[in-house]
């Protein structure tokens, strides 16, 4: 027997020389005896999901894009079957299950996952503030939050946030139509369409020559002495956390919508792309909630950032850097080019995730196309990172192990695989076309 010590060993080893990896987690425990011992409870998600809607007025009022919905913003759960066959042909292998596309590369207001956590965070703070001038009670109408009075107080603050791009947007965009400033610290990775869709919105846009931890700290440190900023703090937020849990909730919905049940004899795989960890972590808090052992979540990192991962197999120490391992946090996937991981999320969700695996650039425009082809679908790079999970699951003998473990093999037949896809519908043409080119190469 290998000890668990060894094998981690070898796993880092493995992880740091940048090939494509899938690692099982070996403390994977009962969803039952883990949810009870964390910080964050249902409540909490429950908490979430009653501000959201308290909102929704005010979010229909202020976002086209949301009225279809009633100010509710969620994306839709898109059978794939075609995307199935495409995967199974490309790869050689027999997939088996229903695969869905869960859309987030289409959620309203800022086209991406970060509309989750993001924008929850923003009102989560609107609201304080707003109680606490005196003008609003949270009974009253969410539409008394665009009288001048409140106005009048929102312009004196700013919301802050450090951003690789995407949660930049997600803030900077709320924040701003709400009458609050934003103010996004953006790190090198950050591609030049979303600093200029920003400023077009009235966000500031602060540029570094440096990544995306350094652009955390720099904002950290900025909001730190100012009473008028409230920083967004991307490694170390329970908000975001719960804004992104709340998905579970409408995605049960949505499954039942489709009369689909997720039990022991169906079980239910979620692909999920990873940064820091806050949106797949808070995902999965969320669906572990609800399908407890029945789910399965699996994060996905680029090769050369795989931040969570490294944090899984060291435990979370504090200043844990990809850097340290000899990786260079090159990748197209911007929006999970992250050096460290959060290590609040660590601590939520080293017991409940599966698994994780990195996948190589060439991999994510391959399936990026993929996409495009088989199911009309436009996605960014980071939106695909977790395409590669079924195939690992079904074909990896890593991932055929822990189907085998899970006592899952007789029902595989009957599993519902969702790859959530993260961020997208804001690509500006002219660069969707080139990341369609590289994906046909
Ligand atoms: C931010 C982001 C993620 C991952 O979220 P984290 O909270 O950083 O783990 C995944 N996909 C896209 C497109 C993102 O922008």
């Amino acid at each position: 027997m290998v000890s668990k010590q060894n094998n981690r060993k070898w796993e880092i080893e493995k992880v740091s020389s940048a090939s494509p990896h899938l690692w099982i987690n070996d403390s994977l425990k009962n969803f039952d005896e883990v949810l009870p011992k964390l910080p964050l409870s249902l409540n909490d998600i429950e908490d979430a999901e009653a501000r959201l809607i308290r909102f929704a007025p005010l979010i229909s009022n202020l976002f086209e894009d949301t009225r279809e919905m009633n100010g509710i913003i969620e994306s839709q759960l898109i059978p794939a079957p075609n995307l199935k066959r495409s995967m199974s042909n490309n790869f050689d292998v027999d997939l088996k299950g229903r695969f869905f596309v869960k859309g987030d590369h289409d959620l309203p207001v800022a086209g991406s996952v970060k509309a989750r956590g993001g924008i929850y965070e923003v009102l989560h703070f609107a609201e304080g503030l707003a109680v606490e001038s005196g003008l609003f009670k949270t009974s009253d109408p969410y539409l008394i939050i665009k009288d001048d009075e409140i106005q009048s107080i929102f312009e004196q603050y700013t919301v802050s946030v450090g951003s690789t791009g995407n949660l930049g947007l997600s803030i900077g965009i709320s924040a701003s139509a709400l009458g609050l400033n934003g103010c996004v610290h953006m790190s090198s990775e950050a591609k030049d369409w979303k600093k200029r869709l920003l400023r077009e919105k009235g966000v500031k846009v602060i540029e570094y020559e440096d990544d995306y931890s350094f652009a955390v700290k720099s904002g950290r440190e900025a909001a730190a002495d100012d009473p008028f900023t409230y920083f967004v703090d991307d490694e170390n937020s329970r908000l975001l956390f719960l804004g992104y849990a709340v998905s579970a909730f409408r995605l049960k919905n949505q499954l039942n919508q489709l009369g689909i049940t997720v039990d022991s004899n169906h079980p239910l795989f979620v692909y999920l792309p990873c940064g820091v960890g806050g949106a797949p972590g808070g995902i999965t808090f969320g669906l572990k909630h609800i399908f407890g052992n029945n789910v399965h979540c699996f994060f996905a990192e680029p090769v050369n950032a795989p931040a969570f991962l490294l944090g899984m197999l060291t435990n979370f120490e504090e200043d844990i850097s990809i850097y340290d391992f000899g990786l260079n946090n090159i990748t197209e996937a911007d929006g999970l080019s992250v050096s460290s991981p959060s290590r609040l999320v660590g601590s939520m969700v080293k017991n409940l995730v599966s698994g994780l695996f990195t996948v190589a650039d060439d991999d994510l425009f391959r399936f990026l196309y993929m996409l495009k082809e088989s199911e009309a679908i436009k996605v960014e790079p980071s939106a695909t990172a977790g395409f590669m999970g079924p195939i690992h699951l079904q074909h990896n003998p890593l991932g055929m192990d822990y189907i085998k473990e899970m006592k899952l093999a007789g029902s595989i037949e009957n599993s519902i695989h969702i790859l959530w896809s993260t961020g997208g519908s804001l690509i500006p043409d002219d660069e969707y076309v080139k990341f369609l080119e590289r994906g046909n190469s």
